[in-house]
């Protein structure tokens, strides 16, 4: 029986390189120390307002602390990561006035949550078709992009696909850190593969680089500090300290990304879902701002821009522009000034103010 179990794990390996991962891994669906972890940061506010986070269980513990808890008959989890990078350059090497930036997950106009799904569901089915008859009758999976209550990066760290590095990225030595990550829990006992050791050392890169300084410590991460948060998560206005280190950024952030030396050589994906769409790397600040509600949801159909909702997007162009010290932009921040949403309109007033201050 071992043995049978043992070739299970061989084919579902085999089954996530088919399905077009590139990595993959086993963990044991044991608590670890970063999730426990996980309730002291939660009570520090550190999450923000992202409410999805902090689901509890009928007794009022947080779910995500705990596998044991939300699948107690859950053994093993296969963790699959799928690299989307892309060709193009980092935010850090570009520079142009007129332009913001999208984080680079992001460029793509495909869902990546049902790119990746779909390629998990591949693996799911390989695994339950390589159990033994006599195990299929209490075998359970499920597989999860994001929307499980797990922490998918803690248990991509157990199963050996990478190590969290001090921008609480997760990173492979080959492949760098833009991943998708999909994990599939399931109630057999697959044997575990070892932890990545982590190859950060003495670098502090991220830490340095950060313009809002949310990483508050290595490994860890104030995400209401974050411009990934400020951008995509946080509704209303931003306050007002951490809008000029937000730079051009109007979707996300990749600076801790860009910085770190495991990505200078970060292979590209041929993964055609994760091909960009045309004008989303450094888009036109102008072209956000000006477009219209229908071209915004023909656009972004599908995209997860869509999370920030028009209103977000149109905020987030605002200070961007602000932050550009590009005055051709003035007039697009004057109809932002105008616009339906307070949250624009404040922050449309507050970049125009900073635009005027005089230059030295
Ligand atoms: S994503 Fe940007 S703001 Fe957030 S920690 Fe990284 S560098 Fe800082
Ligand atoms: S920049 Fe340096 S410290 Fe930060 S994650 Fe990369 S290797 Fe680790």
């Amino acid at each position: 029986m071992a043995s049978q179990i043992s070739e299970v794990k061989a084919i579902v390996k085999n089954a996530a390189a088919e399905a077009g991962f590139d990595l993959a891994g086993v963990a044991p669906a044991t608590d670890t120390p970063e999730l426990k972890r996980f309730p002291e940061w939660i009570a520090s506010g550190h999450a923000g307002e992202m409410k999805y986070m902090e689901g509890r269980d009928e007794q009022g513990d947080l779910k995500r602390a705990s596998l044991a808890r939300v699948a107690p008959w859950a053994r093993s989890v296969v963790v699959c990561a799928i690299n989307y990078n892309t060709d193009n350059p980092y935010s850090t090497q570009v520079h142009d006035p007129k332009c913001g930036w999208i984080s680079r997950y992001a460029w793509s106009c495909n869902d990546y949550h049902k790119a990746v799904l779909r390629r998990l569901k591949q693996v799911e089915t390989a695994l339950r078709q390589a159990v033994p008859a006599e195990l299929q009758v209490n075998l359970t999976t499920r597989s999860y992009v994001d929307t499980g209550p797990v922490v998918e990066r803690v248990y991509a760290k157990y199963a050996g696909v990478g190590w969290l590095g001090k921008n609480t990225c997760l990173i492979d030595q080959k492949k760098g850190s833009w991943l998708f990550l999909g994990v599939i829990l399931t109630s057999l006992d697959l044997a575990p593969d070892l932890p990545a050791p982590d190859r950060c050392g003495t670098c502090t890169r991220c830490i340095d680089a950060c313009p809002t300084d949310a990483l508050i410590d290595p490994y860890r991460l104030d995400s209401n500090k974050c411009i990934s948060y400020l951008t995509i998560e946080k509704r209303g206005t931003i306050p007002e300290d951490l809008r000029s280190g937000m730079g051009r950024h109007i979707f996300g952030c990749d600076i801790c990304q860009d910085v770190c030396p495991w990505n200078r050589k970060a292979p590209a994906t041929a993964t055609p879902e994760f091909m960009p769409r045309p004008g989303l790397v450094n888009p036109a600040l102008a072209w956000l701002a000006d477009m219209s509600a229908e071209e915004y949801r023909e656009i972004f159909r599908g995209s997860p821009i869509r999370r920030a909702k028009r209103s977000g997007l149109r905020r987030n162009v605002a200070i961007a522009i602000g932050n550009s010290g590009n005055r051709a932009l003035l007039p697009t921040l004057e109809r932002l000034a105008a616009d339906e949403d307070e949250s624009v309109r404040e922050s449309a007033t507050w970049a125009k103010a900073k635009l005027l201050i005089p230059r030295e």
